[in-house]
């Protein structure tokens, strides 16, 4: 592996040594499996493949200079797959099972773990879903679970750039009543046309709207939204998005920092009220925003060519905290031991 640029890693996807494996059948979790081959047995009636009945997770490990692993939140993952598994009617896996699955995919993949130096990490992605047959629209009575691991580069490989989204507001990627709060793959299938017509029109994402209202901040499609106004990190409060933990982390970050935390609703036009905004979630902790299109009333939010620095100083020290750089007060890290 010597020779490996980890940089380039992308989210493509990138085949590593192992996976592992739980099947859930009569009423009870199996044993954990390894398994070479990234190839998973789908029941030809399985729910998860007609009905939707899936969810996912996704989480990072991070070598640091002291050539330790560690894993951030894990918990945290475990506990939002049982919540999405709840929402959804899957069997909800036991947060030591998870966690222990999650541990043996990383220990069994060590030698893709990219050095501190790389600025990259391990990505870490749980998959469960409906897989006995079931034709009726019912849960499954089996599921399958998968963990798998791949190396991911810097997400930021010019520097802490901002980027621009926008506001369409024809496009829901989840009802008020409905999944949002949930980690579930139905929600990111209709955030798809939205999202690809950002790419086309040269954007990052789309920043969607509360879907009953239109009045309201949701989130950036597969990250969180938050917007810094002085000392205060205001973030949306809604009953369709998905509570990301970096979200949460970076809250606890800036009260200890002495700022401000509101979750409340956050209006469209507020967005002219912030200094600085940015999406937050695991892939690349913050992204920092430059500016948003309202692209149907014809107005633009505007941030600045520059991140702020707010946003960078909760980066710095979010990034810190899982490299093992920054003290991890809370324990949020889980270290390997190999
Ligand atoms: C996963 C996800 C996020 C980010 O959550 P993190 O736990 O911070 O990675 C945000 N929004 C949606 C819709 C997601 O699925």
């Amino acid at each position: 592996m010597e020779n490996i640029n980890w940089k380039e890693f992308g989210f493509g996807y990138t085949k590593t040594d192992y996976n592992v494996r739980c099947n859930y059948r009569d009423g009870k979790w199996g044993e954990l499996e390894t398994s070479s081959s990234d190839q998973v047995n789908v029941h030809i009636a399985a729910t998860g493949l007609h009905y939707g009945q899936q969810a996912f997770e996704g989480l990072k490990a991070f070598k640091g200079p002291d050539g330790k692993v560690r894993v951030f939140r894990i918990e945290e993952n475990a506990k939002r797959l049982q919540s999405s598994s709840h929402g959804i009617m899957m069997a909800e896996m036991p947060i030591e099972l998870f966690e222990e699955a999650v541990i043996k995919a990383i220990k069994l993949n060590e030698r893709w773990i990219p050095p501190y130096e790389s600025g990259a990490s391990l990505y870490i992605r749980p998959v469960l879903f409906g897989n006995g047959p079931q034709v009726g629209v019912n849960p499954a009575p089996e599921y399958t679970f998968a963990v798998f691991v791949m190396p991911v580069g810097p997400y930021f490989k010019e520097g802490f750039k901002p980027t621009d989204y926008v506001i369409y507001r024809e496009y829901d990627r989840a009802a008020p009543q409905g999944t949002g709060t949930i980690k579930v793959g139905g929600n990111y299938a209709s955030s798809l046309r939205g999202g690809s017509r950002a790419h086309e029109e040269g954007y990052s994402a789309v920043l969607f709207l509360d879907a009953k209202e239109k009045k309201y901040i949701d989130e950036c499609g597969p990250a969180n939204f938050f917007g810094i106004k002085g000392n205060t990190y205001v973030t949306p409060k809604s009953n369709s998005i998905l509570p990301s933990i970096t979200n949460k982390s970076l809250c606890q970050i800036a009260e200890d920092m002495g700022m401000t935390v509101e979750r409340r609703k956050v209006t469209v036009e507020e967005l002219a009220d912030f200094t600085e905004a940015g999406a937050c979630g695991t892939a690349a902790v913050i992204s920092p925003i430059r500016k948003i299109v309202d692209a149907d009333k014809n107005v633009d939010y505007v941030y600045g060519d520059e991140a702020g620095k707010t946003s960078f100083k909760l980066y710095e020290t979010l990034r810190g905290i899982q490299y093992g750089t920054v003290e991890d007060k809370y324990n949020w890290n889980t270290i390997i031991e190999f």
